[in-house]
């Protein structure tokens, strides 16, 4: 897909931070981390969010969580604990219309949900 940074990445066109990678997927670290540990992980398709996620995506998004668990691992906080996150259109703040899961971890988190309206979950 033209003009997607997370293409752009998967196919070395854009500089990243590699942490895993193999024929279908790559874990690079975030930008701008919002923990100790903090890396993305996408697949090299190009699906735009979950709502385009198609029939034949699913069982390679099941493999998805293969190479999460495989990831919390290799960076140490499989025992400590993390977070594996979508986010899903504007509501959710997703900015980057490629879909990623955000592999979070390394230090207790907090709230999960905090709504624009202040409501913490
Ligand atoms: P989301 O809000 O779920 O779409 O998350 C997009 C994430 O991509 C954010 O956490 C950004 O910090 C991260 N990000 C944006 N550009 C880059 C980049 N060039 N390399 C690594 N991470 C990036
Ligand atoms: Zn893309």
């Amino acid at each position: 897909m033209e003009n997607c940074l997370f293409c752009g990445i998967a196919e070395g066109k854009i500089p990243s931070k590699k942490v895993y990678e193999d024929d279908t997927f790559l874990v690079f670290q975030d930008i701008q981390p919002a923990a100790p540990v903090h890396v993305l992980i996408i697949p090299k398709k190009h699906i735009a969010t979950m709502n385009d996620v198609g029939e034949e995506d699913f069982a390679m998004l099941g493999e998805l969580h293969r190479v999460a668990q495989k990831v919390a691992k290799e960076l140490g906080i499989a025992e400590t604990g993390y977070r594996l996150i979508n986010n899903c259109g504007p509501d959710s703040g997703q900015a980057v219309y490629h879909i990623h899961y955000h592999l979070i971890g390394g230090t207790k988190l907090g709230a999960l949900v905090e709504s624009s309206d202040s409501h913490a979950i």
